[in-house]
C-alpha cells in the first residue's frame, strides 16, 4: 500500500511533536509512532530543561558548562547556537501552555533548579514531571491541527532510498536521497510504503540495548540503525551516558531518581551508610559529572559485592521534599520507601545516547531529504558526555532548526519527478511461531552489553562482546526474510545493529573520555587539568 505525505516524522517525543507543530502550516504532516503517542522518553523526563534565565547566569556560562561536560568533543558553534536559542524556545512552550514552575518569591520569574555540572541554577521545570507536562501540551496541540495526523502503533522498518530503488546512483559523487520509509501497521500486519519529500528521524535513544536502563521500552535505536543501513554517517556511539541513580527495587521498572535531588543536597552513601563521593571527586562530590558519579558507584558496588548504594535527602525538610519532588516521593512511597525519612536504594543504568545520526546545524543528514532530530541525532552538542537537562533543550532547538531548513528545501524536493517505489514484498515469509527466538536473543544482547560494554570497559571485553554478537547478527540476517515482520522482530534487528555499532565505536577509541571509560587506556590527567585545557582551548578559538 502506498501513502503519500509532505512530511513524514518518525517518533512522537519532544523532537517529533514540536517539529510537527512547526511544519503544520507548510503541508500535510504524518507522525508515525510505534506505540501510543506518549510512549516516549520525553514523557519520563523529570528534572527539566536547561536554559539561561537566572539573573546571575549567562549564555557564556551555559556554553562553558556544556563544553566541560562534553570533554573536548562538543562542537562550539552548535553549543553556542543551542544555548542562545533556549529562552525563545521555552517561551514558545509557555505560550502553548506548559505549566513551568514560577519562583515563589517573584512569580514573574521561572523557578530554576540546580543539577550536577551546572555552575548556576538554570533548570526550568514543571514540578518533577517536566517531560510529561511538555508531552501533554504538544500532544494536545497536534490533535488540534488538521494538517497533522498521528498514526499510533505504526513502526518504521527501513528507509527507502533512491539508490536502493534504482540499484545505483547517477554517479559515485552523487548524494543519495531518502524517499520515505516502509512502515508496519502493527494492528493489521500490513507494511505500507510511505513516500515523502522530507523524512525526519525522531526516534529517541537506544537504552534498551542494556540490561539496566532508565529508558522506556520504545528506546531501541531505530533511527540510528535505519540511517546506518541507508548509508548515512553515525558517530560518537561509544558515548553512552549512564545515569548514576535509578531506583533499586525488584518491582520498580526503570524508575529514575532525578539528578535534581543531588542538586538539592542529597548525599550518596555506601552499604554502611557512609558518604563516599569525596574519595572520587573531592571538590564537586555528588555534583560531579554523571560519568564520574556512575563510575564511583560501580566501583563501590564491585568492591563491596552489594546490590545497591543509597541516596539520602532525608536531612531536608519533609514538606520541601514533598513539594519539590512529588513524583519521586509518591513513587518511592508506593514501593515502601519514605524518602523524607530514609535513604533510597539506587543503582546506575544506561540513560542517554550522546552519539547518533550525524547532522549539521539544520538537522540535515548525509541523505538528501532525510533529517534527524532529538536523541537519535548527533549534532555536536553533547560531545563525549551530555550536560544534564540539555537534551530536551536540544530537541526543541533542533526541531526549530529543521523547520527552517525544511521550509526552504521542501518546494524543490517536492517538485522532483516521482520514482516508482515497489511495495514491500513479503515473498514466502511465514508467521514466526516461536517468540522465544526473539526474546532469547534480546536477553543475550542486553546482558552482554551490560557486562562487557557498560560503565567500565576493556579491550578484551569489547572483543568478546563483538565475537558473541556476530552469530546473533547473522541469525537475524538469515531469518529476516523467512518470517513476517513483527514489532519485536524489527526492534531486535535494530537493537542488535546498534549494539554492534556501539562495540565498534568503543573498540576504535583508544582513550578514556567522557562517557567512555576503558581500563586499558585510563584517564591520563585529573579533572582540573582537563577542565582548564578545555576552557583554554575554547577561549583561544573564540578570540
Ligand atoms: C527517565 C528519564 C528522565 C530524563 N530526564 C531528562 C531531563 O530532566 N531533562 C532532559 O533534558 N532530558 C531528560 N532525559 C532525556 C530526554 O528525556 C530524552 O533525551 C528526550 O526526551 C528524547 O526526546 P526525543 O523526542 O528525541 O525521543 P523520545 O521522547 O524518546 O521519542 C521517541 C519516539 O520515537 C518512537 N519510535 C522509536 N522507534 C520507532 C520506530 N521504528 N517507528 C516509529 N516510531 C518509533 C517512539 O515510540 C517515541 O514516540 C530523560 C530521559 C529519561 C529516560
Amino acid at each position: 500500500m502506498e501513502d503519500k505525505t509532505d512530511f513524514l516524522i518518525i517518533g512522537s517525543g519532544i523532537a517529533g511533536l514540536s517539529l510537527a507543530v512547526k511544519l503544520a502550516p507548510l503541508g500535510h504532516v504524518t507522525v508515525v509512532t510505534k506505540k501510543s503517542r506518549s510512549d516516549t522518553a520525553t514523557n519520563l523526563a523529570q528534572g527539566g530543561v536547561a536554559c539561561v534565565f537566572g539573573p546571575d547566569d549567562s549564555f557564556d556560562l551555559h556554553r562553558q558548562d556544556t563544553l566541560f561536560a562534553g570533554d573536548g568533543l562538543s562542537h562550539e558553534d552548535i553549543v553556542d547556537m543551542i544555548v542562545r536559542q533556549g529562552p525563545d524556545r521555552i517561551r514558545e512552550l509557555i505560550d502553548l501552555g506548559v505549566p513551568f514552575n514560577r519562583d515563589p518569591e517573584d512569580p514573574e520569574r521561572l523557578d530554576l533548579g540546580k543539577e550536577g555540572e551546572h555552575s548556576r541554577r538554570r533548570i526550568v521545570h514543571a514540578e518533577d514531571f517536566t517531560g510529561q507536562a511538555i508531552q501533554k501540551v504538544l500532544g494536545d496541540k497536534v490533535s488540534q491541527l488538521s494538517s497533522v495526523e498521528v498514526l499510533e502503533d505504526h513502526i518504521a522498518v527501513d528507509l527507502i532510498t533512491e539508490s536502493k530503488i534504482k540499484g545505483h546512483l547517477p554517479d559515485i559523487t552523487a548524494r543519495d536521497r531518502c524517499l520515505g520509509a516502509y512502515i508496519l501497521d502493527v494492528g493489521t500486519g500490513v507494511i505500507h510504503t510511505f513516500l515523502a519529500p522530507i523524512t525526519v528521524l525522531a526516534t529517541g535513544g537506544a537504552g534498551k540495548v542494556y540490561l539496566y536502563t532508565s529508558n522506556p521500552d520504545v528506546a531501541t535505536g531505530a533511527g540510528i540503525a535505519m540511517a546506518y543501513r541507508a548509508g548515512a554517517r553515525v558517530a560518537n556511539l561509544e558515548f553512552v551516558q549512564f545515569h548514576p541513580t535509578c531506583l533499586y527495587h525488584l518491582e520498580a521498572k526503570n524508575f529514575l531518581i532525578s539528578e535534581a535531588l543531588r542538586g538539592e543536597g542529597a548525599r550518596l552513601l555506601d552499604s554502611e551508610f557512609r558518604p563516599f563521593m569525596e574519595k572520587y571527586d573531592p571538590e564537586r562530590k555528588e555534583l560531579a559529572g554523571r560519568d564520574i558519579v556512575a563510575r564511583a558507584i560501580d566501583t563501590e558496588l564491585k568492591n563491596s559485592g552489594k546490590e545497591c548504594v543509597y541516596l539520602d535527602i532525608s536531612h531536608r525538610p519533609a514538606d520541601f521534599i514533598q513539594r519539590r519532588f512529588p513524583n519521586i516521593y509518591r513513587t518511592c512511597l508506593q514501593y515502601g520507601i519514605d524518602i523524607t525519612s530514609e535513604p533510597i536504594p539506587v543503582v546506575p543504568a544506561a540513560h542517554y545516547m550522546c552519539g547518533g545520526v550525524v547532522t549539521n546545524r539544520y538537522g540535515e543528514t548525509d541523505l538528501e531529504g532525510l533529517f534527524a532530530v532529538g536523541e537519535t541525532a548527533c549534532t555536536g552538542l553533547h560531545g563525549a558526555n551530555r550536560l544534564a537537562s540539555n537534551s530536551l533543550l536540544e530537541g526543541l532547538v533542533m526541531a526549530h532548526q529543521v523547520s527552517l531548513r525544511a521550509r526552504e528545501t521542501f518546494p524543490e524536493l517536492r517538485s522532483r519527478g516521482s520514482i516508482h517505489v515497489p511495495p514491500w514484498d513479503i515473498g514466502g515469509a511465514v508467521d514466526m511461531k516461536e517468540a522465544i527466538l526473539i526474546s532469547h536473543n534480546w536477553d543475550v544482547i542486553r546482558r552482554l552489553m551490560w557486562n562487557y560494554v557498560g560503565i567500565v570497559r576493556s579491550t578484551k571485553r569489547l572483543g568478546l562482546a563483538r565475537e558473541r554478537l556476530l552469530p546473533i547478527l547473522n541469525e537475524i540476517q538469515r531469518h529476516y526474510w523467512d518470517y513476517k515482520l513483527t514489532r519485536d522482530f524489527i526492534e531486535l534487528r535494530n537493537l542488535a545493529q546498534v549494539a554492534e555499532l556501539i562495540v565498534m565505536a568503543a573498540s576504535q577509541r583508544k582513550e578514556s573520555r567522557g562517557g567512555h571509560f576503558t581500563l586499558d587506556y585510563p584517564y591520563k590527567d585529573d579533572w582540573n587539568w582537563r577542565r582548564d585545557t578545555i576552557l583554554q582551548k575554547s577561549k583561544t578559538r573564540c578570540e
